[in-house]
Order: C-alpha cells, then structure tokens, then sequence
C-alpha cells in the first residue's frame, strides 16, 4: 500500500483502483445542477457504474439495492461536505446511518509482512459495499480522510481530494472558487 494519497490499491473485488478515488466516484454518481446526472437512477445505472469502478456483481441488483446504494452514497457525501466545513450538514444522521449498515457489511482484515488490509468478507453487491466501506477505513488508515471533501459550490457538489498543504481546500477546481465569489461580489452590489 502506498503511502501517496490515493496510492496503488487493490480493492479486493476485481481490478486494481485507489480508495479516494473509489470513494469520490461514488459520491460523484449523484446530480448537480452543472451537469452531472444521477447515475444510480436504475439498476442498469448501478450495475454500470460498479463496472466502471471495477467491482464485478454476479448476481442481479434490484430496485432496493439501487435505493440502499443512494443511501450509502449520500451519507458519505454528508461527510465529506463536513470535511468542507458545511455547519449544516447533516451529520449525526449519516453517522447513524453509517453505523448501522457496517454490521450488514463485514469486513475481515490481511495480514501480511506489508501490512494489514480491511477487505470485505462477503460478496455480490454486499460485497461491493464492503469494498465502499474497506476504502473510507483505509483512507481513515492513512490519516487522508479528512481530505475527501465535496465542492462549496451549490451547483456543483462534487466530491474532490484536498491537496492543499494546509487542507484548506473548499472547491473543486479554481473556475468553482471563481463563480462563488463572483457570486458574493454580485449580491454585495446589490445590497450596496
Ligand atoms: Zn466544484
């Protein structure tokens, strides 16, 4: 396991992947309003992006495992708009929500000479959330979580690493930080 954000890391189900990017991919299926759509709108939708993420599902996802899929998704999005500083992020609720899903998606460690890996015990889309699970202790692990945050700006939400020195990051690219700004300039005139 590398010890770069986002390193080499395998994520236990089928191909190769990097936990913080696992976990933005993830928060980054949800809509915004400059042009993302939701990706988990079906079970087509879910089985997609599970491929794209290389986790293989054998077995069919229902209309309910779409709905638990949003659900896991955006509790970790709550988190990481905390990780932003978003006072009115509903945190308690995803935290509880987080926690009683863990029991449902066990995860068993490895231990090598290297060192020790979470992975997921189960498989099928159990599995694949196990994986989403093993990914948010490692990046925990390696004292990166805090970094996972989601873009300040309200039409864009989207999930991104902070790779500032000071974690001070708020956007996820420099054109966000502009059109918020320009935004509050805007509604200063108007008010002057
Ligand atoms: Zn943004």
């Amino acid at each position: 396991m590398g010890s770069d954000p986002g390193g080499g890391y395998s994520c236990g189900v089928s191909l190769e992947c990097t936990t913080s990017d696992l976990m933005l991919a993830l928060v980054n299926t949800r809509p915004s309003d400059n042009g993302r759509v939701e990706r988990f709108d079906d079970e087509a939708g879910l089985l997609r992006w599970l491929t794209e993420a290389g986790i293989s599902v054998d077995e069919p996802v229902t209309g309910a495992d779409v709905v638990a899929a949003r659900e896991l998704r955006d509790a970790f999005a709550t988190i990481f708009r905390a990780h932003c500083g978003c006072a009115d992020a509903p945190v308690e609720a995803a935290e509880g929500y987080l926690r009683s899903i863990a029991g449902r998606y066990p995860l068993v460690l490895r231990i090598t000479v290297d060192g020790v890996r979470v992975k997921t015990s189960q498989t099928g889309l159990p599995g694949a959330f196990g994986t989403v699970l093993a990914a948010a202790a490692d990046l925990s692990a390696r004292g990166i979580w805090s970094r996972l945050k989601l873009c300040k700006n309200p039409s864009c939400y989207a999930g991104f690493f902070d790779k500032t020195k000071n974690q001070s990051g708020q956007f996820c690219s420099s054109g966000c930080g502009a059109q918020v700004s320009m935004r509050a300039y805007r509604s200063r005139i108007k008010t002057a």
